[in-house]
């Protein structure tokens, strides 16, 4: 998969091209990551890519045509003729749909994407009506350009693309995941004593030494029993839900046992956040 990013600070995204799995996936092939300097696009001698804007006000504009021109120069087909299911322009900005773990897996399974950075007020709209498919916004806040958004769909794009993860099992039965019922039947995926999120966050996850601190790991995780294993990761992701981002609980997907369990949960805790109480 290609991934092509337009913007004024090239070397902002040199760190994170270096390292973890993102590097892996470039090293192997299985992803290509190009940055375009808009000031390349530019036609004065002082590089010049941003304006006043119409209507006076504060702030300076990201100019049209410099970036029209970078856009232009990744040859993808025009907008009117371009196919979703290949290849798509992302405008990042504050004003665009949320970019959520569903719309990451939408994008991974594009072969390029493009990435235009704004920055100061934002870019020239016809830029986004003539070249873009979407906006995306990775959360309600007004960042100070595009750069952190768009490393943040690359990275959250990029691991989902088949192979890059090496076990594909660890984005399936992770947050915001797919349901099991989404999820493949062929025996390829991890021991059922995982559970596949259907929306809901992951459960908590423990590792060596079984005490810390004072804090022993939960007997179950070492019981063998899968079936309570997977009960008990499935509550415990169900609980830190309900705590943290109840609004999720509107979309997931639950069983007859999923809303008992939460009935009981509601008539027994309070709804105060504790991080770490789960
Ligand atoms: N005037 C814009 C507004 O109020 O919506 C904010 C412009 S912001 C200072 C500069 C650039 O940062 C935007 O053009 C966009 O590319 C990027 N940006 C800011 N917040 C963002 C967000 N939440 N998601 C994605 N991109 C964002």
């Amino acid at each position: 998969m290609r991934f092509d990013i337009i913007t004024i600070f090239p070397d902002f995204f040199s760190g994170i091209l270096t390292h973890g799995v993102l590097r892996r996936g470039i090293a192997s092939g299985l992803l290509s990551v190009e940055t375009h300097n808009l000031r390349d696009f530019a036609h004065d001698r002082h590089r010049t890519v941003d304006d006043r804007p119409f209507g006076g006000g504060e702030g300076m504009v990201l100019k049209p045509e410099p970036l029209a021109e970078a856009i232009e120069s990744l040859k993808f087909a025009p907008k009117d003729s371009r196919d979703p299911q290949k290849e798509s322009v992302i405008l990042l900005s504050a004003q665009g749909a949320r970019f959520t773990q569903s719309t990451a897996r939408e994008l991974a399974k594009l072969d390029c994407i493009a990435l235009v950075c704004g920055r100061y007020e934002g870019v020239d709209e016809r830029v986004n009506e003539l070249f873009c498919d979407r906006e995306l916004s990775i959360g309600d806040y007004v960042l100070s350009g595009g750069e952190l958004a768009a490393a943040v769909i690359l990275d959250a794009t990029m691991r989902l693309v088949p192979g890059v993860l090496g076990n594909e099992a660890s984005s399936a039965y992770e947050s915001f995941g797919p349901s099991d019922a989404a999820l493949p039947e062929d025996g390829s995926g991890p021991p059922r004593s995982t559970h596949g999120s259907g929306g809901l966050l992951d459960y908590p996850h423990y590792t060596r030494p079984a005490e810390f601190r004072g804090l022993a790991v939960p007997e179950v995780l070492s019981s063998g029993n899968h079936d309570q294993v997977r009960r008990w990761r499935r509550e415990r992701a169900l609980e830190k839900t309900w705590r943290n981002r109840p609004d999720l609980l509107e979309t997931a997907e639950l069983t007859a046992e999923d809303k008992k369990y939460l009935e009981t949960l509601k008539n027994t805790l309070t709804k105060t956040p504790s991080p770490g109480a789960v």
